[in-house]
């Protein structure tokens, strides 16, 4: 960050009083301009025996497959935030979300959360962000073509799960590896 957002004048990093971490504050009206987590949200439909994966037309990580997932907008829930990123990357309708999987990423400032959905019908196709979009069976799964290391971990907690038909909410930290640029 440079520029102030609310005046337009130079930022610096400092630690203002009472904090006890460098933000950038504005030299002129003495705006503090915080820095949090951003939050991704995204799905694991489900359709039969079937996981929905889409592979992405955007960078980054083009052409890997991902479940569909993206960073939640202001106002809205996560649960809205899943379903949206669903309808947008691989046009598809979910219900029935459950809260699955939940990852810290501290070195890229993120966190992933994943629903397992059940898709409404099969009528998915390829969104804006997407290349393609299609079912998988476990055994067809490119594991060493998925976009993103939460996005193979939640494939390997939910074909596990699945042999026992219990899903628990798992909460794990990731080290560092690949994460959602932010765009
Ligand atoms: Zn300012």
């Amino acid at each position: 960050m440079k520029f102030c957002s609310q005046c337009g004048n130079p930022v610096t990093q400092l630690i203002p009083q009472g904090d006890n971490r460098l933000r950038y504050v504005c030299g002129a009206c003495e705006f503090v301009h915080y820095q949090n987590p951003n939050i991704v949200a995204g799905c694991l439909p489900v359709w039969g025996d079937r996981v929905l994966l889409c592979r992405r037309a955007i960078e980054p990580r083009r052409g890997y497959w991902t479940l569909p997932a993206g960073f939640m907008e202001n106002g809205e829930t996560l649960e809205q935030a899943a379903s949206r990123e669903t309808e947008e990357e691989a046009c598809a309708r979910v219900r029935q979300l459950a809260l699955y999987t939940l990852f810290d990423l501290p070195h890229i400032s993120q966190v992933h959360v994943f629903f397992r959905a059940e898709l409404a019908d099969l009528d998915f196709a390829v969104g804006e962000e997407s290349l393609e979009v299609r079912l998988f069976e476990q055994s067809e799964i490119p594991w060493s073509q998925l976009a993103f290391p939460t996005v193979n971990r939640t494939l390997e907690c939910y074909f596990a799960d699945r042999l026992g038909q219990h899903y628990p909410v798992r909460n794990e930290f990731l080290p560092p590896l690949h994460g959602l640029a932010q765009s």
